[in-house]
């Protein structure tokens, strides 16, 4: 068998998901586990969580099935709520909740007759300008909605383009103008992503949504003593399969993008971009050989990559190589400095893990 495997440690997830819920004690969280779970597999996930969270969230009605099919009876709300109004006899049959973020969503449930009104989170614009009712005309949606047998347990939801920076200028912005809608309307909030579960209280609302956090990635620009405690879910490990010396001033990989500065000695690591490992990963990109921080060297390929592992005299064909995540004598390396190496974010290499990788559950 190939060695790349994606270790998923389900405990790690229910001790993420109970941090999330004590950085907001008064507000639900509904764990977000759309993405296939931030690509650990939603069902494996949502099993995981089932006893603990009080509901999850996905993107789209797909999701959603998957998810009760495999026997998950907790509340699953759709985030970008229906794609067309034939949808709607599934998000009935399912009893799911959805959000609505355009009037005619709102104009396809209010045609429909489902055996139980829905419940709905009404999604405003307040400052991300991707979707959402404009301000002004929220009062009529949710005056609309308030009085439609469809409809039940109305929340306004919401979401935040700068919760993770340090400015906090645009967050304050959007803060007070979802403050003054739901003092307007008598509205519960769901607002909070991870960074804003962590970092804004005043954004915690009846409801968050935390989804990265709970795979133990820190969304912050900086650690701080919650995220230091956060464990990571995913480890992605490989091995060995090949070793080499190289000369100094030889080149390793596609067009020889780095040449060994001194005699050095090369690891072939199975895992590649056609694995989802990120093809960006620059030079020094770190990886753990037994345990042990070494510099990914070379262009990475689509079945292998390769490492300098002059410094780890006990490197060998088989040797344990982690990607991202925790090694066999615990040292851990966080998917965020990986991603930070590629020049992305730890969302897209997660996501990003393919199909060819098994996942192994413990
Ligand atoms: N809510 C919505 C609407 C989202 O789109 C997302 C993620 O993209 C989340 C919540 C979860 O965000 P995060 O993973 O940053 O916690």
């Amino acid at each position: 068998m190939r060695p790349l495997v994606a270790h998923i440690d389900l405990d790690a997830l229910r001790h993420n998901y109970q941090l999330a819920c004590q950085c907001a004690p008064q507000s639900r969280s509904a764990a977000v586990i759309k993405a296939d779970g931030y690509g650990h597999g939603a069902l494996a996930c949502a099993r995981a969580l089932a006893g603990e969270t009080p509901a999850f969230a996905v993107a789209c009605l797909e999701e959603a099935v998957v998810l009760r099919e495999g026997g998950i009876t907790t509340p699953i709300i759709l985030l970008e709520g229906i794609f067309s109004a034939d949808e709607l006899a599934l998000v009935d049959h399912h009893q799911l909740w959805m959000a609505v973020h355009s009037a005619w969503q709102v104009e396809a449930l209010l045609a429909f007759s489902p055996r139980e009104p829905i419940p709905v989170w009404v999604k405003v614009d307040s400052g991300m300008h991707r979707l959402g009712f404009a301000p002004e005309n929220v009062s009529a949606v949710w005056q609309q909605l308030r009085e439609a047998p469809q409809a039940t347990s109305l929340h306004l939801m919401s979401h935040f383009a700068t919760a993770d920076a340090t400015d906090s200028r645009y967050f304050q912005q959007q803060m007070a103008l979802l403050q003054m809608l739901a003092t307007t309307l008598n509205a519960p909030l769901c607002l909070a992503n991870s960074p804003a579960t962590l970092a804004w209280p005043v954004a915690h609302g009846a409801w968050n949504r935390p989804g990265i956090m709970l795979y133990g990635s820190n969304p912050l620009e900086s650690a701080t003593p919650v995220t230091d405690q956060l464990r990571p879910v995913m480890t992605l490990r490989s091995e060995i399969i090949a070793l080499r010396d190289v000369e100094a001033g030889e080149p390793v990989g596609y067009g020889g993008r780095w040449q060994a500065p001194r005699r050095s000695r090369i690891a072939v690591v199975a895992g590649g971009y056609g694995d989802g490992y990120d093809r960006h990963a620059q030079d020094g990109t770190p990886v753990l050989v037994n345990g042990q921080r070494c510099p990914l060297v070379g262009k990475v390929s689509m079945d292998m990559f390769t490492v300098d592992v002059s410094e780890v005299p006990d490197a060998s064909i088989g040797s344990e190589v982690v990607l991202w995540g925790r090694a066999a004598n615990g040292a851990v390396l966080s998917v965020d400095e990986v991603a930070s190496s590629c020049d992305t974010i730890s969302y897209t290499l997660l996501t990003g893990v393919l199909p060819r990788v098994p996942r192994r559950y413990h």
